[in-house]
């Protein structure tokens, strides 16, 4: 059993201790019991530096009561991230747990899973992908075993099917064989069309279907208990934004969530928490200044290859990553620019 004098160390946790408490909970014969003692304790600010805390290896904030966000890697994937590299997160009701993303392989997935088994035994009902890159749903394999369904927006399914081979394909290329193990595409069994609320007992979550953005199947998941808005990959802080939709479409959101009202968001990648409307100011620089910049080359009769030397390059020092996804981004906006 563990000692008061354990949980409240625990209690007290910052960041720094985390590592020093995940050798306690490895002794530690009552482990959940252990961590729901924590988290009593915690007392997490509405953003900031939150309480850690790090359960069978995989390191979770408490952002709001009852909502855990794991902040992946600014990184590509690689065998020594396993495909941890996205933000992903889950939400514990009266009745059962929703896990939103799951991260990008069969193994990062199972230790998300554990992780979540560490800090409550309630059934986890659903697995919901906010939207269809590797990175996100990779993982969601390791929650066949609970019978959860999993949800998405409705083009998620088709998004999947035509891109199934290829991200399996460069995944395993990038990840390598050993972490790659296990990992496959598990479709959505349940589709949002425009808004779903999913019943946790006590709470709710909804999920709004967007029109294209960062893909053509994003969605926003609302916890209406906290008031926390998980906007998955239509927003990006610290990792440059990637393209994989419309411009013009992302731009036009960025402009709602200005004018939203949330307690908190949670990014897809970036920290744990932010909150509008400031989360969105470096993004919507981003995206303002690479289509101002292609518009104005393509105006000038410019080629593809030429805007992809120029355009954007302010941005260069803002983002992490900026060299392994910039160009991508500029030939995706030109592509899209140049027909209007
Ligand atoms: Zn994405």
């Amino acid at each position: 059993m563990c000692t008061p004098g354990q949980l409240q160390a625990i209690g007290k946790a910052t960041e720094r201790e985390t590592n020093a408490i995940a050798g306690v909970l490895r002794q530690c014969a009552c482990r959940r019991t252990f961590l729901r003692s924590a988290l009593a304790f915690s007392v997490a600010p509405l953003v900031g530096r939150l309480p850690a805390l790090a359960a069978n290896g995989m390191t979770f904030s408490e952002v709001a009561p009852g909502v855990f966000v794991h902040q992946g890697r600014y990184e590509l994937q690689s065998p020594e991230n396993r495909g941890d590299m996205a933000n992903a997160s889950f939400v514990i009701g009266n009745d059962a747990v929703a896990v939103i993303d799951t991260l990008g392989s069969a193994k990062v997935g199972a230790e998300m899973r554990a992780a979540i088994r560490a800090i409550t035994d309630k059934p986890i009902r659903y697995v919901v992908n906010s939207h269809m890159h590797p990175d996100h749903v990779l993982g969601n394999v390791a929650f066949k075993e609970d019978g959860a369904e999993f949800v998405g927006h409705h083009k998620l399914a088709r998004g999947l099917a035509a891109r199934a081979d290829q991200y399996l394909a460069t995944s395993k290329h990038m990840l390598g064989a050993d972490a790659f193990d296990g990992s496959e595409i598990i479709p959505p069994t349940v589709s949002v069309n425009d808004k779903l609320t999913l019943n946790l007992g006590g709470r709710s979550l909804v999920c709004e279907a967007q029109t294209v953005a960062h893909t053509d199947n994003d969605l926003i998941i609302i916890d209406t208990a906290t008031d926390t808005l998980f906007l998955g990959d239509l927003l990006f802080s610290g990792h440059i934004p990637t393209l994989d939709g419309s411009l013009r479409g992302w731009l036009a959101l960025i402009e709602q969530l200005e004018g939203r009202k949330a307690a908190r968001v949670v990014p897809g990648h970036g920290p744990h928490a932010m909150l509008l409307p400031e989360a969105v100011s470096a993004e919507k620089e981003y995206w303002s200044v690479v289509a101002a910049d292609v518009r104005r080359l393509i105006e000038d009769g410019k080629s593809l290859a030429e805007a992809t030397k120029t355009a954007g390059s302010s941005e260069r020092d803002k983002w992490r990553l900026f060299e392994q996804y910039h160009v991508r981004n500029v030939t995706a906006a030109f592509a899209e620019l140049e027909w209007e």
